[in-house]
């Protein structure tokens, strides 16, 4: 599961930020999701949990933040939202988009103590 590896990523980048900034526990960790990132957010939750278990985020509350995929498009020479990749503009039909968000997938925010 795509998910799964991701949220042991995940678990290492915070593990990796409790050494450096010397934090025991994590209690809530926020994550931002964008729309073209093809993250299903109930198998990351899932993943989440088995991946945080014996970590310093064991038990730690998952917020996840969706980010809506944009893009650019030149016949309009605006920013669009669209649904998915390779759709055209919503507003003039081109299809000429260079998606500029909806694609990250990071840690927003951690809560620690
Ligand atoms: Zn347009």
């Amino acid at each position: 599961m795509h998910e799964l590896s991701l949220c042991q990523s995940i678990v290492e980048l915070i593990e990796e930020q409790a050494s450096v900034q010397a934090f025991e526990k994590v209690t809530r960790v926020c994550l931002e999701i964008g729309a073209l990132s093809c993250v299903e957010p109930e198998a990351l939750a899932f993943g989440f949990d088995l991946s945080t278990r014996g970590s310093v985020a064991e038990g730690a509350t998952l917020d996840i933040v969706n980010i809506p995929a944009t893009a650019w498009c030149f016949g309009c020479n605006r920013t669009v939202d669209i649904a998915q990749r390779g759709d055209d503009c919503p507003l003039c039909s081109s299809a000429r988009l260079h998606v500029t968000g909806g694609e990250e997938l990071r840690v927003k925010e951690l809560e620690v103590v």
